[in-house]
């Protein structure tokens, strides 16, 4: 996959000291191209910002219950959308088309899902109704670990997609007046084969024993609860894998929190 951004930049022509900003060719300096040019939505194209409120209120507006899928240890899963459409669109632009700033919006969308897995769950309460956002006693923290990328997408996109939606979730829910933090704690043990094209059987194969909680977050996610997320749920065993590292290390594995499921 291309690790390209998704819109060309104009060449932009050389400015001289003291004339302002570059110009692009069309005239306009290139910040101001950027925004009326170039920039469209990642969900239906329009131009506007990189996710625009339609769509953003599509995404987000029915979280839902998705699971648990075909795989034994999958947690519970809540999602926002399914794996087509605008859905299909902005997930491959996070993560194939270079487009990180997506993050912040996905990750406020997430944030949706979070809340529902949570009212459902119990791993944290929400704030009172009607006072403003606070930190309130006796409120469970709400830890969210994404699902980490393996080593080669990572030097390859320059950025962790999913850790990225997982804090900006967090500073949404934060926003709530609740207590919550993405929590990086699973890493790879070893390479591991992509899992597309692999059937459920192969997929919990080529991944059981692949990931493990990094030693400085063991203790403190031992005996807390905490949510998944990733970015596609789609047989659940990525998920299980997960959740089967974090128990492993004492954590209560609430639910699973993803962007899309296929
Ligand atoms: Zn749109």
């Amino acid at each position: 996959m291309s690790s390209a951004p998704a819109s060309p930049r104009p060449a932009r022509l050389p400015a001289s000291a003291g004339e302002g900003p570059p110009l692009t060719p069309t005239g306009l300096p290139a910040a101001a191209a950027d925004l009326v040019l170039l920039r469209r939505c990642a969900g239906c194209g329009r131009h506007g910002p990189e996710l625009c409120p339609a769509c953003l209120d599509e995404l987000a507006a029915a979280p839902r219950r998705c699971g648990p899928r075909r795989t034994p240890g999958c947690p519970p899963c809540w999602t926002l959308t399914g794996y087509g459409g605008t859905g299909r669109s902005v997930v491959l632009a996070l993560k194939e088309r270079g487009r990180h700033r997506l993050a912040a919006p996905m990750g406020r969308a997430l944030a949706h899902a979070v809340r529902a897995a949570l009212a459902a769950t119990g791993a944290s309460a929400p704030a009172e109704p009607g006072r403003p956002p606070r930190r309130a006693a006796g409120v469970a923290t709400v830890r969210l670990v994404p699902v980490p990328p393996r080593l080669g997408a990572r030097l390859r996109r320059g950025y962790d997609p999913v850790g990225a939606m997982a804090a900006e979730a967090a500073r949404a829910l934060s926003a709530d007046g609740r207590t919550a933090m993405a929590a990086p704690a699973l890493r790879h043990r070893r390479p591991g084969r992509d899992q597309v094209g692999l059937d459920a059987r192969a997929r919990h194969a080529n991944l059981h024993g692949a990931l493990a909680v990094r030693g400085r977050w063991r203790a403190r996610l031992a005996g807390r609860p905490v949510l998944l997320v990733d970015d596609v749920a789609t047989s659940g065993a990525t998920l299980a894998e997960a959740a089967r590292a974090l128990r492993a290390a004492g954590a209560d594995v609430r639910a699973a929190i993803t962007f899309a499921v296929a």
